[in-house]
């Protein structure tokens, strides 16, 4: 996929905000979601997702829906903070299959980080227990401001 081209409707997270598959919710309102990554490269891995905007990069998004979707990345990111108490966060966003992006609608990654744990490489990871998510996700959401 290259920057340039259609969107696919059937993406996985198009599947996703549609519900058409399961995920691990964190949190979302009429514009974004988070969700925790299924495949997380450190624990508390979350991905935050437009709800609204069709763009599959950081190139094609709407101004608005990316001044949304940047404070949903913040707030997101200080509850994963308050929750798990990281040292570290690396906020990671792949555009382009050539830019490492794997699912071509805009996302955000949250990785949490520690100095003596080494992160899993991305699309290296594999798949986490659904409970653990869960558990993971309720510890985030209780956090948010
Ligand atoms: P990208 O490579 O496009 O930046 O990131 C896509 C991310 O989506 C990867 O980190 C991958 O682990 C994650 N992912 C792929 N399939 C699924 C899925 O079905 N559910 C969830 N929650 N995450 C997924």
């Amino acid at each position: 996929m290259s920057l340039h081209g259609a969107y696919d409707p059937d993406n996985i997270f198009a599947k996703i905000l549609r519900g058409e598959i399961p995920s691990v919710k964190v949190w979302e309102d009429d514009d974004v979601l988070a969700f925790m990554d299924v495949f997380p490269q450190s624990e508390g891995h979350v991905l935050v997702v437009s709800k609204t905007s069709q763009a599959r990069n950081l190139l094609e998004i709407e101004p608005e829906a990316l001044t949304k979707l940047t404070a949903a990345v913040q707030r997101t990111a200080r509850a994963v903070e308050k929750a798990l108490k990281p040292e570290g966060l690396s906020l990671m966003q792949f555009n382009g299959e050539a830019g490492g992006q794997t699912v071509f609608h805009l996302h955000f990654h949250i990785i949490p980080r520690w100095a003596d744990r080494q992160m899993k490489g991305h699309g290296h990871a594999p798949m986490a227990d659904a409970e653990q998510l869960q558990a993971l996700a309720a510890r985030i959401a209780a956090e948010l401001d």
